[in-house]
């Protein structure tokens, strides 16, 4: 299938092709068509799947047609969770909207100053990028006027409900016009979501995509069980030595970890900074333009980072701590290998983290081998029981993936981790094979750990 067989509006295909997109992803070949119909939609479908343009395209495609009512309020109305991804949503309206005659895209987001935004607003507006709590701020304000309203778009509703934004997206679509277009885009399509759309979409066509397993394919991903704080910061040290390594987002749990650990790598001659919550949307702004044009290295984040960051110099993503949420791991992993390059994550569990871990590996359908680096191994085994992994599916090729090693560099080459004594075990086998040379000494492992992984 190519772009030019999907009746988008010459102008965006020539943007499409000029961003250099050779053929549509799945979610874009099989949503396009549907909008472009009027139908409503709910799409399951993950960041990196192309979901931006599955819905930026068609609805830039209304904007080839002059609106039918007068007015200055926008024509196409994106909500999004978080500020990175609305400005990631407002960048591809501009970039797939270049040829089009005039598109005036404007983002309205929490921590920006409302007198600029109140001037943007004030213009005429045809595509509006926004996150909930301040575009209700707005409305509540009477600056936004929805009469032109023609489609809104629901990005990531299922974040936009973890977050606790559901109830403001729903006054914000209440004061938009019934006979707009609605789309909806989640990770998953649970209960909720289906009430939510329910709700708020008529009769929509569905879209399921696949799974993440496709997306994760060119991401190496690799896991190793640290015994402490310590622990983790050696390792991570050795890693941060790979030349390979571009640019980096190393994940933490809590935004002081964050500040902190930025602080220390600087104070070891790293250029990097730290991303959180806390920053004002300058300072955001600024450390993200700094990753974009190369005077940083490294970035420290918290999940605010874990979305919406596209730069395709971003080699490795580090979870220095593993996230809760297993959506919150495709994510974060998402942020390299962005652009067609391949990408390498390496994440770090310690025994506190073996749900989270469970929940990782069903969510992806990934088994890890925990790995270790020679001198570095750790010295505790993991306190947490994996038996139930056996219920997981078999590895997709992606997860045979998670046992390359985290690069061919002789500095940062690792094996896979046994504890000690456990140096008997392969790795790289497919499940259900018995990957002991030897029997382990511990009973314990004999048949829950999935090191040995005998099924
Ligand atoms: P998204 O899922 O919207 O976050 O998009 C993920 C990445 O895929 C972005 O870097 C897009 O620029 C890129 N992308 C979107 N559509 C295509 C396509 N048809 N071909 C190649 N890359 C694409």
């Amino acid at each position: 299938m190519s772009f030019e067989k999907l009746n988008l509006h010459p102008a965006i295909v020539k943007a499409v092709l000029a961003a250099g997109y050779t053929s549509p992803t799945s979610i874009q070949e099989q949503a396009i068509p549907e909008l472009i119909d009027g139908h409503d939609v709910m799409a399951s479908a993950q960041t990196g799947t192309g979901k931006t343009a599955a819905f930026m395209l068609p609805a830039l495609h209304r904007l080839a047609t002059p609106a039918k009512i007068h007015g200055r309020g926008p024509r196409i109305l994106v909500l999004t969770p978080t500020r990175e991804l609305a400005l990631q949503v407002s960048g591809a309206a501009s970039k797939y909207g270049k040829f089009l005659p005039r598109v005036n895209v404007v983002s309205i987001l929490g921590g920006m100053p409302y007198p600029l935004q109140n001037k943007l607003l004030s213009q005429i507006v045809d595509v509006l990028v926004a996150t909930p709590g301040r575009l209700i701020d707005h409305i509540e304000r009477g600056r936004i006027d929805f009469s032109r309203l023609e489609m809104l778009v629901l990005d990531e509703a299922d974040r936009m409900l973890d977050m606790g934004f559901i109830q403001d997206v729903e006054r914000i679509a209440s004061s938009t016009p019934t006979n707009r277009q609605t789309l909806l885009f989640s990770a998953t399509l649970d209960t909720t979501i289906e009430k939510i759309a329910a709700r708020l979409l008529k009769t929509p066509k569905r879209i399921q995509i696949a799974s993440q397993h496709a997306k994760l394919d060119h991401i190496e991903q690799r896991m190793h069980y640290v015994d402490d704080l310590t622990h983790k910061n050696r390792l991570l040290d050795h890693l941060l030595r790979d030349t390979t390594i571009k640019q980096a987002i190393i994940f933490t749990a809590t935004k002081r970890d964050a500040d902190s650990l930025a602080d220390n790598l600087s104070a070891q001659g790293h250029k990097a900074a730290a991303m959180h919550g806390d920053m004002t949307q300058r300072e955001r702004t600024r450390t993200l333009t700094g990753l974009r044009q190369g005077r940083l290295k490294i970035l420290v984040a918290t999940d605010v980072a874990a979305r919406g960051i596209d730069i395709a110099d971003i080699t490795h993503v580090i979870n220095f701590d593993l996230p809760k949420f297993a959506e919150d791991y495709v994510h974060r992993i998402g942020r390299t290998g962005r652009a067609g390059a391949s990408g390498t994550a390496v994440s770090f569990a310690s025994s506190k983290d073996g749900i989270h871990l469970k929940r990782i590996e069903r969510f992806t359908g990934n088994h890890f081998e925990f790995q270790s680096i020679p001198g570095m191994e750790p010295r505790t085994k993991p306190r947490f029981s994996r038996s139930d992994n056996r219920s997981a599916k078999r590895p997709s090729s992606a997860a045979h993936k998670t046992r390359r090693s985290w690069s061919d560099n002789p500095n940062t080459r690792t094996s896979p981790q046994g504890h000690r004594g456990d140096k008997g075990i392969e790795f790289g086998q497919p499940f259900g094979r018995e990957t002991r040379k030897r029997p382990l000494r511990d009973s314990k492992f004999n048949h829950q750990d999935s090191f040995a992984r005998a099924k």
